[in-house]
Parts: C-alpha cells; sequence; structure tokens
C-alpha cells in the first residue's frame, strides 16, 4: 500500500526517481522498491520522503477509496506522458480528500447530478441547444444573471471540480472522467477565470448532451455552443446587444466579458448563433480581432481565475464541531499544521498574499 502512495506523491510532486533520491538521500533503487512493495521504508526515511514530497507521513498509509476512471484529457496533443501522470495523480490526490469529507457530510439527494427532464431527449438544432441550456440554469436555480463560482456551482449539483495546479510546460486545459458516479472535470488553476469557465460548461455540455444529438451534429461543436448558451443564455444576449447589429464595439465585448466570464471572443459567437451579426460581419469581425491580436491575447483586465471555495468551508465547518482534528484538517487542506493554526486565528498568509 506505501508503495503505490509514493509513487503517486512523488508523480504529484514531479519529482523523477532520481530527483527524489537526491532531495533525500535515499537511492533511487531503493525508492524504485518501495513503490513496487519490495522493501518497506522504516519511518526515519518515511519522514524524510513525505517533507520532500509535502504529504504527512499519514498519506503513506490513506487508503484509497475513490478512483478516477474514464478520463479524457482535453487537448491531449500537447502534453507529455509525465506530465500526464502528474496530472492524474494530483488529481487523484484532491478526489480523496474530497472523498474523506464527503464521510463527513454525506453528499445530499440534490447533491446528485442529474441531467434536468426539461431537456429535450433529441437534441436536432442549435434551439434545442440554446434550450437545453436553458433547462439547466432553471434546475439549477440560476435565474438568467451571470454566473458568479462556476466551481462551486457545479459543486452543488453534484459534479466535482477539481482545479489543479498549472504543472509542466505544456498547456492543460482539462480533464474530463468519473469517481463511481460522479463526473469529474478538471481544470488548470493557472488559466484565467473566462477560460476556465468555458472548459466548465463544455464539459458540462458533454454530461447533458452526450447521447442526445441527432447524427450530424458534431458533439464538440454542440458542446461549443452549449458553454456560450449556459454562460449567457439568449434573452441576456438579446437585451445585451440588441436584436441586430452593424458593428460592435471591442469595449462593449469586454465589458460584458467582466460581467458574465465568457470571453470577448465566445461573445462574438453568441452573436452569431443568434443572428446579432451575420457571417459575413462576423467573419470581418474575427478579421479585426486577429490584426490587433485580440483573438489570442484579448485586451483589458483579466477575468479573475476560478477556486473552489466549499471544500475549505466544509473542513472548517467539521473542525468547528471538532468531527475532525487540527492535524487531520491541515493534511485535507495541504498546509502544515502551524499555517492551519495561523487560518484559524485568521492570520491566513494565503489570504495576506491576495492583498
Ligand atoms: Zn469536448
Amino acid at each position: 500500500m506505501i508503495g503505490d502512495r509514493l509513487k503517486q506523491a512523488r508523480q504529484s510532486a514531479g519529482f523523477s526517481l532520481r530527483a527524489l533520491a537526491e532531495q533525500t538521500d535515499v537511492s533511487a533503487m531503493a525508492i524504485s522498491k518501495y513503490e513496487r512493495g519490495e522493501m518497506t521504508p522504516g519511518s526515519d526515511v518515511l519522514l524524510r520522503l513525505s517533507k520532500s514530497l509535502g504529504v504527512r507521513v499519514e498519506y503513506f498509509f490513506r487508503q484509497a477509496t475513490v478512483r478516477l476512471e474514464a478520463v479524457e484529457f482535453r487537448n491531449r496533443a500537447s502534453l507529455s506522458k509525465a506530465d500526464e501522470c502528474r496530472i492524474l495523480a494530483d488529481v487523484q490526490d484532491r478526489l480523496e480528500r474530497w472523498q474523506a469529507l464527503d464521510e463527513i457530510f454525506p453528499p445530499s439527494e440534490e447533491m446528485c447530478f442529474a441531467i434536468p427532464d426539461q431537456v429535450p431527449k433529441k437534441i436536432r438544432s442549435g434551439d434545442d441547444i440554446e434550450q437545453a441550456a436553458i433547462a439547466v440554469r432553471e434546475a439549477w436555480e440560476l435565474g438568467h444573471n451571470p454566473i458568479p463560482g462556476l466551481v462551486d456551482t457545479f459543486e452543488e449539483h453534484g459534479i466535482r471540480v477539481i482545479v489543479t495546479p498549472y504543472i509542466g510546460e505544456e498547456s492543460f486545459d482539462g480533464l474530463a472522467g468519473r469517481a463511481g458516479d460522479m463526473p469529474v472535470i478538471a481544470v488548470g488553476s493557472h488559466w484565467p477565470g473566462d477560460r476556465q469557465r468555458f472548459t466548465l460548461a463544455h464539459e458540462l455540455g458533454h454530461l447533458i448532451l452526450h447521447g442526445r444529438l441527432v447524427d450530424g451534429l458534431d458533439e464538440e461543436k454542440a458542446c461549443h455552443h452549449f458553454a456560450g448558451a449556459f454562460l449567457a443564455p439568449k434573452d441576456i444576449v438579446i437585451e445585451s446587444l440588441g436584436r441586430k447589429r452593424r458593428w460592435i464595439e471591442p469595449r462593449e465585448l469586454m465589458l460584458l466579458k467582466q460581467e458574465f466570464g465568457l470571453s470577448m471572443a465566445a461573445w462574438t459567437f453568441r452573436a452569431l448563433e443568434l443572428g446579432v451579426l451575420d457571417k459575413t460581419t462576423h467573419g470581418k469581425y474575427w478579421g479585426y480581432l486577429r490584426k490587433h491580436g485580440w483573438d489570442k491575447n484579448e485586451p483589458g483586465p483579466r477575468y479573475r481565475s476560478e477556486a473552489s471555495h466549499l471544500f475549505e468551508k466544509r473542513v472548517y465547518h467539521a473542525l468547528a464541531e471538532d468531527w475532525l482534528g487540527e492535524s487531520r484538517a491541515a493534511e485535507l487542506l495541504g498546509m502544515p499544521l502551524v499555517e492551519l493554526r495561523a487560518c484559524r486565528n485568521m492570520e491566513c498568509p494565503a489570504d495576506a498574499a491576495d492583498q
């Protein structure tokens, strides 16, 4: 058991066998034997390994109770095998921590993911996709307004979202999978919020639309459409832009992006999908964006990255009620005990760094 855990922690921290050996002064051969279960490390070695890997010693003895399955990477082409392993190990670790909390707070009925009944059984057209997006918004009681935090919204409706730190050199957009019955979506923490939100909404599209699209509708394109329609529903787009436009000022799109957390690029596609811009004008508009380099780097302030608050809130809730102890709470939050104590005292180093 220690072997698998050690390997997972090593991959998650991004160490090769050799790099970890150098850090800990334990031979690579020995570490490899520990990982394969051919040798058991003593407590002194375990302590050194745990320090270098940034985990508590208890981590090595924790039984994995949840497994990430049916994993699909997005934009897989640019990721190396080693990066994939690191990302998977990190996602797996965070899933296990969530699972530990689920044992304290069992997920309620409404926290189980289900496709709302109002979603059309057969999706035949763009209109059906718009309808599907509205149906999810209604079932989740989101109204028509911008959705402030998508991660917590997904979590509250039974989709586990893992925001994983950027690892490696190449782009990692996200991945989708399952842990038991629960859908899991992971996104990279380094991306601007509008990109993360689009990835999340696109993955929600797969969950909602998969198996419902008639022949001839491409699932990827349909999920892009769904993502836009979910983040900025039809009525709101018309209300914000008007029914028909000859041109749109870039600054309008920038302001809408800040309001809805939907990129300027995605807003132009909403305008096209809903006939606010015709195809020719949309093409010209893209030429104009490209000329300024705005197709790659959108102008204006960066939209804040998504973060999950639910997990942290629950850990403190459990702590307040004495359902778990300080050292367990620190382990779940992935922070040293001193830091947890500082946070309990409202002197969290992370808060100071944000200011
Ligand atoms: Zn997709």
